[in-house]
């Protein structure tokens, strides 16, 4: 018998329609437990506890919000280690990233149980003799929170806790992939002191309880990360509903290796962004652009490298990369090498299902090479280990091909030269850029998110997140 696992609705655990099994990607014969499909009508009860928790949370004292946060936060942390083991058996990423991503859930919880007390608001003289202006920030109202499968445990708590501290309450929908870590933190949130309905847990696919979510009249703002498409979609209906809207999507994101990189620094951050966590991360480096000179010690490198590679069990020792987190996505990743050959790229290393000795999503990663920009390979996102290399011939051809993209999410060059590593940072068009650092691996206290088709809405994380979590109010005095 596998444990079962209910909504969190106005402080209940309520059971939903069904049950469905959530899989372990190293192991298929694992099952880490059953996990309910809320119906329409919990949807619709959920929104209701939030709606009928907001006046009181809105205008609760900042201290108990932010004990409450703290306390979220701590218990992550002393958990971190069960937590994150949890993560990599639903998800497939190694213990090691798991514990470090539960780690900074625990760090985001206790940073706005810090900015709980840190909101501020402004005191202007107004143009009119006699009369004072104070410009102040209040909670928005019922938030809907939809997250991907990729980060199950830190894009929950990216949304959830600047959501709590600025005064909002929540219904999340968990991605139905993996609902483990969102239900092991909603059972963290349900013991915090925060009263009940302020948070509220559905679980289920998107099409079931994501699309009702996004169109229901009692919910005022949607934060989603996830797929472009689905993104767009949101965007619209959100604009119909005139409601505020957030969106973190996808990327294909370029690192840009010059002449003058210390070849190994470049090698080892072009594995890691390209193919740690499975390449299953928005800020994977996808396109990897090389100049001429170092292109040949460049690709030898990297095969060397490639070939020292361990994929495995996301629990066992000593692995650098678990599996693809399902089926499908396996498929997909597996699918672009083809088009990437079909397209006239050569396969340099890897790009192969793996048979280990379980039956999990094994692939050996993909590096593609002699590609050029107007290939499927280097504009659709994979989302998978699967990565290619851009040949130019120099800085100038690379700055134009790394920002020769739809997306805009992150972008990483590797060199020794300051006026480049100067120039990159400011003419690359994306949200985030990294010199001598993989395009993947950001830090919690400071804003995340991209330009053009990665990012829609106001900024995430550090102190940036109060834009969407909160709304500005101008009130006017006469004294
Ligand atoms: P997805 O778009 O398929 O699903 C994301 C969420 O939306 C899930 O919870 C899903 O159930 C829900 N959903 C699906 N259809 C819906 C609908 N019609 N209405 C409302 N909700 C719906 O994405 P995914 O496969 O879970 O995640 C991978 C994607 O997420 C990649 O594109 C990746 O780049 C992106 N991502 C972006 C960031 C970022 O911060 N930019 C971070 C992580 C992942």
């Amino acid at each position: 018998m596998t444990q079962k696992h209910d909504n969190l609705i106005g402080g209940q655990w309520l059971a939903g329609s069904n049950y469905t099994p959530n899989i372990n990607p190293s192991n298929l014969a694992d099952v880490i437990g059953d996990y309910t499909q809320a119906s329409a009508e919990q949807l619709d009860a959920a929104v209701q506890a939030a709606r009928a928790a907001f006046p009181a949370w809105s205008t609760s004292g900042i201290q108990a919000r932010a004990d409450a946060l703290d306390k979220i936060g701590t218990e992550i942390l002393a958990r971190r280690e069960e937590l994150g083991t949890l993560l990599s058996r639903e998800e497939g990423k190694t213990k090691a990233e798991g514990i470090g991503e539960a780690t900074r859930a625990g760090n985001i919880f206790k940073f706005f149980a810090g900015e709980c007390l840190r909101l501020t608001g402004e005191v202007v003289p107004s143009v009119r003799p006699g009369i004072g202006v104070e410009i102040t920030r209040e909670p928005v109202g019922v938030i809907g929170i939809i997250t991907p499968w990729n980060f199950p445990i830190a894009i929950p708590a990216w949304k959830i806790a600047p959501a709590l501290a600025y005064g909002n309450c929540v219904v999340m929908k968990p991605a139905d992939l993996v609902p483990g870590c969102a239900w092991a933190l909603a059972e963290i949130i349900s013991r915090s002191g925060i009263p009940a309905g302020v948070f509220n847990l559905v679980m289920g696919r998107g099409s079931v309880i994501g699309d009702p979510l996004v169109n229901h009249p009692g919910v005022d703002a949607i934060s989603f990360t996830g797929s472009q498409g689905v993104g767009s979609r949101i965007a619209q209906q959100c604009a119909v509903n005139l409601k505020k809207v957030q969106l973190e999507m996808g990327g294909k994101n370029p690192q840009v290796i010059l002449d003058d990189a210390d070849l190994a620094q470049a090698v080892e951050l072009s594995v890691q962004s390209a193919f740690f966590s499975t390449g299953q991360r928005c800020t994977a480096s996808s396109r990897l652009i090389v100049t001429e000179g170092i292109y040949p010690k460049f690709i030898e490198a990297m095969k060397a490298r490639m070939a020292g590679l361990k994929v495995g069990d996301a629990l066992a020792a000593g692995i650098d990369i678990g599996p693809v987190s399902s089926l499908s996505q396996l498929e997909q990743d597996m699918s672009y090498v083809d088009i990437g050959q079909a397209e006239g790229a050569v396969l340099l290393a890897g790009g192969e299902r793996l048979k280990l000795s379980t039956d999990g999503f094994f692939m050996a990663p993909a590096l593609l090479t002699d590609t050029t920009a107007d290939m499927r390979i280097n504009r659709e996102e994979v989302f998978g280990p699967v990565a290619s290399i851009i040949r130019v011939k120099g800085y100038e051809e690379a700055l134009l091909e790394a920002n020769n993209t739809p997306f805009g999410l992150a972008a990483g060059i590797a060199t020794t030269s300051l006026k480049h590593a100067t120039h990159f940072k400011r003419h690359s068009q994306v949200g985030m850029v990294m010199v001598n650092l993989p395009t993947a691996g950001v830090d919690y206290h400071v804003p995340f998110g991209g330009r053009k088709g990665s990012s829609y809405g106001s900024r995430e994380q550090g102190r940036y997140a109060q834009e969407f979590f909160t709304i500005v109010k101008t009130a006017y005095t006469l004294a």
